[in-house]
């Protein structure tokens, strides 16, 4: 191939992303198995042709109604009381990552994040010259006040604490959230991408907000809400931070397609509750059958779980693929990670999990 004169930080790189093979059963990006419901589809039909002739027109630049929607609903999911001047959104959340990046990072900044997690994260602070660091969490993807201890004397910037974790599914204590909150003068950002899949009771980070100018918790509209093909993340964070996203995010970065359709969504949350706790009891139901074949499994707070651990996890990765079910290869090494489908696709998933490995469901 010639080489092109790109960035030379950039030379030999591959790009993100799981492999997005076509097999019958996919449970590797943690996408929500069911699609949206007739009823929201025909509400989605409704609102393009509302918008449909208004496309000549650039969208509305601030997306002031849909900000509104998202804290009336981030609201009644997390008991607070936050307004449209407290949400950003963007073209998922790895937009909003990206925006807060190129904000509160730069070539003479570094963010800290704890290890094995999402690996885009590095990818942001490389596209934004920020410096990498890491911290590792313990044995059991746990995280406790020496692990941020660890992260606070490295004297981070940004610290990105990812609760529940992707790819090892752990819930970080809200007392640990708080310990940051009162000993890190920096910008805290919490990735809640699977939040709406936390066990009940468990407080959000967004309920620090009120209190915290430089907290930031980070949501999308991919996981619980279906919509992963809608492209919607957003920010929840004080007014200061949400005015000053706005110094770097690109003009009307927003369309009004993904406006409409996000808002579409918002109205149907009730419909999508009712997914999201029959996922949780899925996800609940494949960890005491993986422990009970014996295999080791990662508490899970999300819609995946964190399974092994095996000598060569490529191995059973692949044939897995053979036998129709597509899994994720990512954490750390011997393990494997399995989105929570539909009831069916889960069954699919323990079969061909037992053919793989050999084992009998006679126990
Ligand atoms: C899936 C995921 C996201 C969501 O990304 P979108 O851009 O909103 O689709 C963010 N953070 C983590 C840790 C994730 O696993």
């Amino acid at each position: 191939m010639t080489q092109l004169p790109i960035r030379k930080d950039l030379v030999g790189k591959s790009p993100y992303g799981a492999p997005q093979i076509a097999v019958p059963v996919r449970l590797n990006t943690n996408e929500n198995p069911f699609g949206p419901s007739p009823e929201l589809v025909a509400e989605l039909a409704k609102a393009i042709s509302e918008i449909g002739p208004k496309l000549n027109r650039y969208p509305d630049r601030d997306a002031n109604a849909l900000r509104a929607d998202l804290a009336k609903y981030l609201n009644a999911e997390s008991q607070v009381s936050l307004a449209a001047e407290n949400i950003w959104p963007a073209n998922g959340s790895n937009e909003v990552m990206q925006q807060l990046l190129q904000l509160f990072g730069g070539p003479d900044k570094s963010l800290v994040a704890f290890d094995p997690t999402y690996s885009m994260y590095e990818d942001y602070c490389r596209n934004t010259f920020t410096k990498y660091l890491s911290v590792a969490r313990n044995e059991d993807f746990t995280i406790d006040k020496s692990v941020l201890d660890s992260a606070l004397a490295l004297q981070p910037d940004i610290i990105v604490l990812t609760s529940p974790n992707n790819p090892t599914g752990t819930i970080i204590d809200m007392s640990d959230i708080d310990y940051l909150l009162a000993n890190f003068a920096g910008v805290l950002v919490i990735d809640e991408a699977y939040a709406e899949f936390r066990p009940a009771g468990t407080p959000s980070a967004v309920s620090r907000l009120a209190k915290n100018p430089r907290l930031v918790v980070v949501r999308t509209m991919s996981k619980a809400f279906s919509y992963a093909g809608a492209r919607v993340g957003y920010a929840a964070a004080s007014p200061e931070i949400v005015q000053a996203i706005q110094l770097v995010r690109l003009p009307y970065h927003l369309s009004t397609v993904t406006q409409a359709v996000a808002r579409v969504a918002l109205q149907f949350s009730d419909e999508l509750q009712g997914q999201v706790t029959l996922l949780r009891r899925e996800r609940d139901d494949l960890e005491s059958w993986l422990k009970d074949q014996g295999f080791e499994v990662a508490p899970s707070g999300a819609n995946f779980l964190l399974f092994g651990a095996f000598g060569d996890r490529n191995e059973v990765w692949e044939q897995l693929v053979e036998h129709g079910v597509l899994i994720r290869q990512t954490g750390p090494s011997g393990w494997l990670r399995v989105s929570i489908g539909t009831p069916e696709e889960n069954q699919a998933f323990k079969t061909a999990l037992l053919q793989v490995t050999n084992r009998t469901n006679g126990k």
